[in-house]
């Protein structure tokens, strides 16, 4: 037991590295159209033991393949007690801008809303990746389990799409929040946000966790409130029964051509730029036709409507005038 580092101040030396990435690391950029704009502001770290029992719970809950902390420190190669294990969690919440501009939008994200997503989760796993090097460097093993060659999503007959590290129940079991309609995690930080952990090897005396039902922090799972987000979904995959995720999936498969984003200066700097654009995003760019971007986007949409009105307006003086005209000719 003397091998194992109990420390209480173990999760703000992380979260003090976590913060220190994102504000250092040229990961956490939204690219040169957007300057040094971040894409993820201040996070939120969270912990759990790696006995804590509900992890055995996920086997049902999430796949009887989802890893428990020390089956995920077994995949890397590492050898431990459950109790020795921490499951460390972050949020990373979205920037306020990207937030702003994304709620102007009713139909398809915006194209800093996805940059968000895609150059975002890059920039999470290169901070999943550093964390296990910085650990180890201060002595701690630790793995960070969806970077572990034996991760794999899973096809689930029950919730269609699983893996066997789901990081929004490993947030959710580290006291970082609870389950929405749409599945997603509501958090203290909002639900604009990505997950990302590591499990290591010591000891982090943790609080109860704040909630004791997966989908405390929804109203509409309460007394039938608020509901927005199944006013919102474009697709209908959100309704008073859930999540449809194959009618989410089949609508964002269809409907991605339809993007409006100005790509080429965008794919134009990314091929300038030292950071390829990932291949994911590239298909979304290939894809994307308008020019509408963001906030000024919506201004020249504005513009272009009221063009199209005046022109519309013009056409049917022209008409009623010549009607008039040949009225009288005819007189
Ligand atoms: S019903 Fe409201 S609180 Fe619940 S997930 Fe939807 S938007 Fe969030």
């Amino acid at each position: 037991m003397e091998t194992i580092l109990v420390r209480a101040n173990l999760l703000e030396f992380l979260s003090a590295e976590v913060i220190r990435f994102l504000n250092e690391d040229p990961s956490n950029r939204m690219g040169e159209a957007w300057g040094d704009e971040r894409i993820w502001e201040q996070p939120l770290l969270g912990a759990a033991n790696g006995a804590d029992p509900i992890f055995e719970t996920f086997k049902d809950t999430v796949d009887p393949l989802h890893w428990t902390p020390i089956e995920a420190f077994a995949a890397g190669g590492l050898e431990a007690k459950a109790e020795e294990l921490t499951a460390v969690s972050w949020v990373l919440p979205k920037n306020e801008q990207t937030k702003k501009d994304n709620a102007l939008r009713k139909d398809l994200t915006t194209e800093r809303w996805a940059r968000s997503r895609f150059f975002g989760e890059e920039a999470n796993i290169k901070l999943r990746v550093h964390l296990v090097e910085f650990l180890k460097n201060a002595g701690i093993e630790a793995v960070a389990p969806t970077r572990l060659p034996d991760w794999s999503r899973l096809n689930s007959e029950r919730y269609i799409y699983t893996s066997k590290w789901s990081e929004r129940h490993i947030a959710y079991a580290c006291g970082l929040g609870t389950f929405g309609v749409s599945h997603g995690l509501i958090t203290p930080l909002g639900k604009a946000v990505r997950l990302g952990s590591v499990v290591l090897r010591g000891l982090i005396p943790t609080a109860p966790r704040p909630y004791t039902s997966y989908d405390e922090y929804c109203p509409f799972k309460a007394n039938k409130t608020c509901g927005a987000c199944i006013k919102r979904c474009p697709s209908g995959a959100l309704s008073k029964r859930g999540n449809d995720k194959r009618l989410c999936s089949a609508y964002m498969d269809n409907e991605s051509a339809r993007t409006s984003w100005n790509t080429s200066d965008l794919t134009a700097t990314a091929a300038a730029s030292a950071r390829p654009v990932s291949p994911a995003l590239q298909v979304f760019l290939e894809n994307s036709t308008d020019t509408v971007r963001s906030g000024s986007g919506f201004v020249l949409l504005w513009v272009r409507l009221s063009a199209n009105c005046i022109l519309v307006f013009s056409c049917f003086l022209a008409v009623i005038h010549q009607h008039i005209c040949s009225f009288y000719n005819a007189v």
